[in-house]
């Protein structure tokens, strides 16, 4: 890679978790710069077809758990910095929120051994998003007093003193990437004992029109939902304050299955040589 121009800038922004109206107005003012935008599969289409500049390049650099044609890590690396180098500035855009469950740090870390300078943009997380739009109050007073970001993805990580005290703390549990292993999830949560007044909300695609709510007290969650497939993306939120949402949701089930992110197609290497 050599460097014959200034060098450009890379701009690491969250669009927020899909309603397009979650961007913030700095992420909106970077994508009307922006000449080169990366964006990952939990983009909503819409922002990318209405607030980029003209003749940016957009590359889809999509990553879907245990789905074929995901972008490596290090060709986004690679990506982030070619472009940089050749003076352009370059917007990173992700899903939700930067900081949560995203390779931020490989990427800043790319960016630092080639001096390339950044900004980081945060973006509504999937958690606040989903808990907003499904009328459900996180860390509600005499339910929880604290909220947990977690994830179960690979279902042997977890050894049992931390089921054990997942199980029985007042905490508000959300679980990210986590529908595909819900029934093994919820199933140990029982076996330590959840308490009876728990409750699990389901949101599939929160706070995009396909969006819908699951929801019933952890105990009958086997009778009532075992074995369903979710759309994805959905969100998992375990706790008392998961039982509120019957009371304050306000916004219907749009009883769609329809996916709102495209699933992962070409990967952005393949898409960017087309
Ligand atoms: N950085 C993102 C999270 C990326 S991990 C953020 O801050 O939100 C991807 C996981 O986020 C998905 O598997 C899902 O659990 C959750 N997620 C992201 N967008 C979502 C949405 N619109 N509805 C439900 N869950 C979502």
């Amino acid at each position: 890679m050599t460097n014959n121009h200034h060098t450009g800038k890379v701009i690491i922004a969250g669009a927020g978790p899909g309603d397009p109206e979650l961007l913030t107005l700095k992420a909106l003012r970077y994508l009307q710069q922006a000449d080169v935008i990366i964006a990952d599969r939990l983009v909503s289409e819409v922002i990318l077809d209405e607030y980029v500049k003209k003749d940016a390049l957009i590359l889809h650099a999509g990553k879907q758990s245990r789905k074929g044609a995901s972008t490596p890590q290090f060709i986004i690396n690679e990506l982030l910095v070619e472009y940089a180098l050749q003076g352009k500035l370059v917007l990173r855009l992700k899903g939700g929120d930067v900081s949560i469950f995203s390779n931020m740090m490989d990427e800043l870390n790319a960016l630092s051994r080639y001096h390339i300078p950044y900004e980081i943009i945060p973006g509504i997380t999937a958690a606040s998003g989903a808990a907003a739009y499904a009328g459900i109050p996180l860390t509600a007073r005499d339910h929880a007093n604290a909220v947990r970001f977690l994830t179960y993805y690979k279902t042997d990580l977890l050894e049992d003193d931390y089921w054990r005290e997942l199980a029985q703390t007042g905490d508000t549990l959300v679980f990210y990437m986590s529908s595909d292993t819900l029934d093994a999830l919820v199933s140990k949560l029982l076996q330590f004992k959840i308490a009876a007044d728990r409750h699990v909300a389901i949101i599939e695609q929160a706070t995009t029109p396909m969006q819908n709510v699951y929801g019933c007290n952890i105990h009958e969650y086997a009778k009532k939902w075992g074995g369903s497939n979710f759309v994805s993306p959905t969100l998992i939120i375990i706790g008392k304050v998961a039982a509120l949402q019957q009371q304050f949701q306000w916004l219907s089930n749009s009883n769609s299955k329809e996916y709102y992110f495209k699933p992962i197609g070409k990967s952005v290497k393949e898409e960017a040589r087309a």
